[in-house]
């Protein structure tokens, strides 16, 4: 690791992509982002250089502007090209899925066709479990299994529809279609913030005239270059940074 401002004190998670590290604030993290690139529950995994810088740089960017609209974050600074600081959750183990077009594992479980548009937009939760494959769970299994309250669940899916509104805004500017994207909460001090990372590895992203995509699918599903796209994304949205802050 190169050496940072903020030294971390110890190793408290090594998640598939990144790395969470204690410091000698005992409410603040430092998440490194790695060049892991992992999919299918990690069934399919590769180092790629400069990953971790890419994705550092885009959560950097989307939880700045969701900060600055008001949705409570964890995210604190950067620290490095590839590390931020960021505060102390208990996380609460759901993935909050938002769709705004069908893709993925949406079009394989149910009769849905690639492309066509959710209107309203959707918002499911799964359930995080390696072992159980992430399962989507209804509310009534997440209270059900004490997972969080009904005031919980109802602010989750509130701020998450807010984080669409947000974020489709900001990508039609540089027509991009925000196809579909998972989100993680987390406790502090009584309060709910948005944890872990918005990034291209945890987002759909299409071209709005072509469709080609700008995500974690291109290595998924061995569509080309990721590298590639994940440049080409943070070249057509990087310009927009300033204008939005
Ligand atoms: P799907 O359910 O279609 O596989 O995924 C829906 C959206 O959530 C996609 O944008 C996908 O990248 C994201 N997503 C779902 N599960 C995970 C996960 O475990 N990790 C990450 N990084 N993103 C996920």
């Amino acid at each position: 690791m190169p050496e940072l401002e903020v030294q971390p004190t110890g190793l408290l998670y090594e998640g598939k992509a990144k790395s969470v590290y204690t410091t000698a604030d005992q409410n603040e993290l430092l998440v490194v982002y790695r060049d892991d690139m992992t999919a299918f529950n990690g069934g399919k995994h590769d180092i790629i250089a400069n990953k971790g810088h890419l994705n550092a740089r885009a959560c950097k960017l989307f939880m700045t502007m969701l900060e600055e609209a008001g949705v409570a974050t964890h995210f604190i600074r950067m620290v490095s090209e590839t590390s931020m600081l960021v505060r102390k959750l208990h996380m609460i183990p759901l993935e909050i899925i938002v769709r705004n077009i069908a893709a993925g594992s949406l079009i394989v479980r149910y009769p849905f066709v690639e492309g066509q548009p959710l209107e309203p937009p959707t918002v499911t939760f799964d359930y995080k479990s390696d072992e159980r494959g992430d399962p989507m769970i209804i509310p009534e299994f997440i209270l059900a299994l004490g997972i969080a309250t009904a005031e919980e669940l109802t602010l989750m899916r509130k701020t998450a529809l807010q984080i669409n509104t947000i974020l489709k805004a900001f990508f039609d500017q540089s027509g991009i279609m925000l196809v579909d994207f998972k989100l993680e909460f987390g406790r502090s001090n009584g309060a709910i913030y948005l944890g872990d990372e918005i990034s291209m590895d945890s987002m759909r992203l299409w071209d709005k005239e072509t469709h080609e995509s700008f995500d974690k699918d291109v290595y998924r599903l061995g569509k080309g270059d990721v590298i590639h796209a994940y440049t080409t994304l943070l070249d057509r949205i990087l310009p927009l940074e300033r204008r939005s802050s």
